[in-house]
């Protein structure tokens, strides 16, 4: 989409510290860090939130998880634990419409969220 920012950061239109990439995802650290590890995972596909995504999405769901675990263990975050949050529309937090997976690690979480 032309007016997304994360398929700007995917085109590398927009610059963006990258962890991951392959033909499907792409994983980059968050601009506005919320914990000492703070990584953001897109499809690269245009998704605008996990409300759109459909059978056709099950293998790539799959993926996302498990690239989201092996970020973990690369940056270590993986020994003491980390948290995977997915903002679904207003209500539910997300600003930016193209699905993405925060991966947080590197300080104790607290629950609930706000
Ligand atoms: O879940 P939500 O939509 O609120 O998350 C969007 C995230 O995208 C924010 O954490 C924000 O800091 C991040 N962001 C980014 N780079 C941009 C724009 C937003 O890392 N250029």
């Amino acid at each position: 989409m032309s007016d997304c920012i994360f398929c700007k950061i995917n085109s590398k239109e927009i610059p963006a510290k990258i962890v991951y990439e392959d033909e499907r995802v792409l994983a980059f650290y968050d601009i506005s860090p919320a914990a000492p590890v703070h990584i953001l995972i897109i499809p690269k596909e245009h998704i605008a939130s996990i409300d759109d995504v459909g059978e056709a999405h099950r293998d790539l769901l799959g993926h996302i998880h498990l690239i989201i675990k092996r970020i973990a263990e690369d940056l270590n975050i993986n020994r003491d634990g980390y948290r995977i949050v997915n903002n679904c529309g207003d209500a539910g937090g997300q600003t930016v419409h193209h699905l993405h997976f925060h991966l947080l690690g590197g300080r104790q979480m607290k629950w609930p969220p706000g």
